[in-house]
């Protein structure tokens, strides 16, 4: 059988992402890697990884790359991700962590990288109507300017790659799914071209 699908999707801090993600794991069947979650669960659990990541996150900032990418690659070197492959939702932010992740799953491992595209005015809108206690203003902005500076880099390194797919992010849910649908079915079978060697 075929390598287990690798994907990862980018988007903004309200561009829907995580509705998204459940979408994709519904239909393929891959792992949610989350390095947001995972770094919750952490807070939560009060372990020393949680301790250091708690005000880092609770304004807006990244934790540092080195801690992140042992935090992923550690979970992605697990059987149940072997097996199904897996979806990265948040990882990779900056070109550092894209080239540890390329450097420890090798060059062609990555099936589709999806850039869920909702504009900074749209979602900046959103996020005001969605205002939570534990988010402030100050965090989002930040989270956000963050994204353009060291985020939009990581998704340039991919187009470089041939990997990245542009999926509007505008829409109902149902047609955005659509769309993230077809763009990933599309690179599916790209890729099993690609591979078979068969140019027709
Ligand atoms: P998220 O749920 O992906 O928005 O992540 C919540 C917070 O966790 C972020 O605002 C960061 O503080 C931290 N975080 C999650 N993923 C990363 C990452 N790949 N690099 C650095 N910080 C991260």
């Amino acid at each position: 059988m075929a390598q287990p699908l690798r994907l990862v999707i980018f988007g903004r801090q309200g561009a829907g992402k995580g509705t998204q993600c459940i979408r994709l794991i519904e239909r393929y069947g891959v792992v949610h890697i989350s390095t947001g979650d995972m770094l919750r669960a952490e807070v939560a659990a009060d372990t020393e990884l949680g301790r250091k990541a708690a005000e880092i996150m609770a304004s807006g900032g990244l934790v540092d790359d080195e801690t992140i990418l042992g935090v992923a690659k550690s979970r992605i070197s697990q059987d149940d991700v072997k097996a199904h492959g897996f979806v990265l939702d948040g990882f990779p932010r900056t070109i550092d962590q894209a080239a540890g992740l390329i450097d420890a799953l090798g060059d062609h491992a990555l099936d589709a990288v999806i850039d869920l595209d909702v504009p900074l005015g749209e979602v900046t809108k959103r996020m005001k109507l969605r205002a939570r206690d534990d988010d402030t203003d100050e965090a989002i902005a930040k989270r956000l300017a963050l994204y353009e500076e060291q985020t939009q880099p990581v998704l340039q390194f991919f187009a470089d790659r041939g990997l990245l797919v542009r999926v509007d992010g505008l829409g109902t849910e149902e047609e955005v799914t659509e769309r993230l649908y077809a763009a990933v079915d599309a690179q599916i079978e790209a890729g099993a071209k690609a591979n078979s060697g068969n140019c027709e």
